[in-house]
């Protein structure tokens, strides 16, 4: 079978894959190793949503709670045909990974519902929010489990997923619960600089790469695959280094121009059109094609398990920079460790997104507005004092970064139950 056709791997066994391969590389204990390759709770919801033809459709949700020994739950609310428990319990580990990587004080979680919000009017998309954050009721909660946004979803959704949630406790609470949610839009209490955070990160990360290397990104060439929230963005903020997007793709197909690509005009059109395709002055490209493109800089942005053996191999890149979570098989990796390809795995790269949740928390919980300056100020600090531990990490370790950044979240998971122990 040629590779193109293999069905792609399970989500969840490319996560437990990583965890053994940083569990060996921590000295994590069999017993911290054998707790985190189950989630804590999984919890799936069905219920019905009246459409506005008057019909009622049923619908599945998600919520997986991985780990909260580091803090409350914390992870995206992800709305996508593919949504599947096992996905949801990749990516909510990944979250626990992520934060401990951070240090910050949350654990993971992740959920979604299994729908293609794109087939849905604005109303139904409200309609179906409200009824889900309604199903999973005290399951979530600001000091417990606080969804953020993710593919398919936004800062008005996670407003309706608050005023949700803020209407069924007690009323004089209500104030005290605005941080159940994160993402939200900046006049509902949500952070500046949130909506750009993770795209942001990314871009800290490939200047500190570029750095360390004494490369210069000004006249570079790059490729992003997705051109959501995170893709997008990440191409807008990188364009100001001087750097030229060449192709781009996403789940309706796969554009080029060598001469560079207008990230913020292309963020228009997306915008009126709903994909990149026909975006005007480009080819149309086959995936393949896009895939072998010859650029400095990879950016996957889309959904997991983009990057197998043979996209591995026809990659020409210098460097992969995962803003979507999980974009890389186990079986990719070594290849392209191999091919000389540098990986900021998905952990570091795009953990600006819940970086900045965090301080949007923060704010809430002590009626702050912190400005745009303080939070990309704080931000830069972070993702840079992080990308270091993992660089140092890697080099002392002789591991990769991937196993890297992942090592030093079990580190820190495993001196947590170490010291308190396994109850009871
Ligand atoms: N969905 C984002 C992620 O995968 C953000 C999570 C958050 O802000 O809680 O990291």
């Amino acid at each position: 079978m040629p590779e193109s056709e293999k069905p792609k791997p399970n989500p969840y066994t490319v996560a437990l894959q990583q965890l053994d391969h940083a569990a060996l590389v921590a000295g994590t204990l069999p017993a911290v190793r054998e707790i985190l390759s189950q989630p804590k709770n999984e919890l799936i919801v069905n219920f019905p949503v009246r459409m506005d033809s008057g019909e009622y459709k049923m619908f599945k949700g998600y919520r997986v709670q991985h780990s909260n020994i580091l803090g409350p739950y914390k992870g995206g609310m992800r709305y996508h045909e593919q949504v599947s428990l096992d996905e949801v319990k990749a990516l909510a580990s990944w979250m626990t990974y992520k934060s401990a990587l951070h240090d910050i004080p949350f654990g993971g979680g992740k959920g979604g519902i299994k729908f293609t919000p794109r087939d849905h009017s604005l109303a139904e998309i409200e309609r179906i929010t409200r009824r889900f954050t309604h199903a999973l009721g005290s399951n979530i909660g600001p000091e417990y489990d606080i969804p953020a946004p993710d593919v398919g979803t936004n800062g008005q959704i996670m407003v309706w997923m608050m005023d949700t949630y803020m209407n069924v406790v007690g009323f004089s609470d209500k104030n005290a619960n605005r941080r159940v949610v994160t993402g939200k839009t900046l006049a509902s209490g949500g952070s500046f600089g949130r909506e750009t955070a993770t795209g942001q990160g990314i871009v800290h990360c490939i200047s500190e790469w570029a750095r360390d290397r004494r490369f210069d990104l000004n006249g570079s060439t790059f490729i992003v695959q997705g051109f959501g929230n995170v893709g997008s963005n990440a191409a807008k903020i990188l364009a100001r280094t001087g750097a030229s997007l060449i192709a781009v793709g996403d789940w309706k197909g796969y554009i080029a121009n060598p001469d560079g690509i207008n990230s913020f005009k292309l963020s228009e059109y997306v915008l009126k059109k709903g994909s990149v395709v026909g975006y005007p002055g480009t080819r149309s490209i086959t995936r393949p094609e896009f895939f072998a493109t010859a650029a400095d800089v990879f950016i996957p942005a889309a959904l997991e398990l983009e990057i197998g053996v043979e996209e591995a191999k026809a990659l020409n890149v210098k460097l992969i920079v995962e803003g979507a979570n999980g974009p890389t098989e186990t079986d990719a990796d070594p290849i392209l460790r191999d091919r000389k390809i540098d990986v900021i795995p998905d952990i570091l790269a795009n953990s600006g997104g819940v970086v900045v949740s965090y301080y949007e928390w923060l704010q809430n919980k002590r009626s702050e507005r912190w400005d745009l300056e303080e939070v990309e100020e704080r931000l830069a600090k972070r993702m840079k004092r992080t990308y270091l531990a993992v660089s140092e990490y890697a080099a002392a370790k002789k591991c990769d970064w991937r196993v890297a950044a992942m090592a030093i979240a079990l580190e820190r998971v495993g001196r947590a139950y170490a010291e308190r122990g396994i109850f009871p």
